[in-house]
């Protein structure tokens, strides 16, 4: 199966109560270890691609053509998309260009009225050309007396005038925060979660951040119209720490064990772990 866009994969699994994991590549090492793990679970997976990471491995099209070539040498069969995290205005539509199957246009930084419009111009886009897109509603702050402990909240009322614009999916912030969790945080919002869910009826929504919400306000959040959720750091943590333990062990230096072959493979099979549960938590296995 080639690329495909996040229409049918996101809109089935808010049809049947689950959701679809994002997880975000960074080279050929990651990429390889999130689509053998999701043919291995018979899952559809979502490849987020940051505009950083894509300029890391040299640009979207390089992106596109290594995931595509990978798809057929690997013979995966579960649905893959390949999805612009964040997406800027201009990388949005460099990402279309170069091939990508789905985009995020991240307009949360713009005032509300040039979000919309364009967020509104690139629907537009995306909609002729069968692709997905996903938009995203400013935070109205994520700090309370100084304390960050709230994360990222939108306005439902302006979460109802983007999504208005017809997109396929929607990031709101409801208390989830990007990167690792601070001791003091309060949780997910989920007063803020059904107000939105009431005013956006019928878009599957975004969670980002996942990693290190406790599982019961994941299964929570899915069970209140979330449909993907975002996961980042926790592959690059359980990378890391995998391979420094083998260097800490002092692997490399027995045998052929500088090989970067063998060097990097404790830190693939760590991040196979942790998409395997991951996938089970969302409950997108056996659902490809
Ligand atoms: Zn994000």
């Amino acid at each position: 199966m080639g690329l495909v866009s996040l229409e049918q994969m996101c809109k089935k699994a808010y049809e049947n109560g689950y959701a679809v994991g994002q997880f975000n590549i960074n080279n050929l090492e990651w990429t390889k270890a999130v689509l053998l793990t999701a043919e291995e679970q018979k899952s559809p997976v979502i490849l987020g691609v940051s505009e950083g990471a894509a300029k890391y491995m040299t640009g979207y099209k390089v992106v596109v053509e290594m995931v595509k070539a990978m798809l057929e040498s690997l013979k995966i069969t579960v649905p893959v998309a390949i999805h612009l995290d964040h997406g800027t205005y201009e990388g949005a539509k460099l990402a279309i260009e170069a091939g990508f199957s789905s985009i995020m246009f991240d307009g949360s930084h713009y005032p509300i009225a040039e979000n919309v419009e364009k967020t509104k111009e690139l629907v537009a886009l995306t909609r002729k050309l069968g692709l997905s897109i996903e938009a995203e509603v400013g935070s109205i702050g994520g700090e309370e007396d100084g304390v960050v402990g709230m994360g990222e909240v939108a306005d439902p009322n302006e979460c109802k005038s983007i999504n208005d614009l017809g997109v396929t999916i929607l990031a709101a912030g409801i208390g989830n925060i990007h990167g690792k969790y601070p001791a003091n945080w309060q949780g997910l919002n989920f007063d803020v979660l059904q107000k939105i869910h009431d005013v956006t009826l019928g878009t599957p929504l975004v969670l980002h951040g996942g990693t290190g919400i406790p599982d019961d306000m994941v299964k929570k959040a899915i069970s209140m119209g979330v449909s993907k959720i975002n996961v980042n750091t926790e592959c690059q943590l359980v990378f890391a720490e995998a391979t420094r333990k083998y260097i800490e062990a002092g692997k490399d230096l027995e045998g052929k064990g500088f090989d970067p072959r063998k060097l990097l493979a404790p830190g693939v099979e760590a991040i196979k772990q942790s998409v395997r549960v991951k996938m089970a938590l969302f409950g997108s296995v056996n659902k490809a």
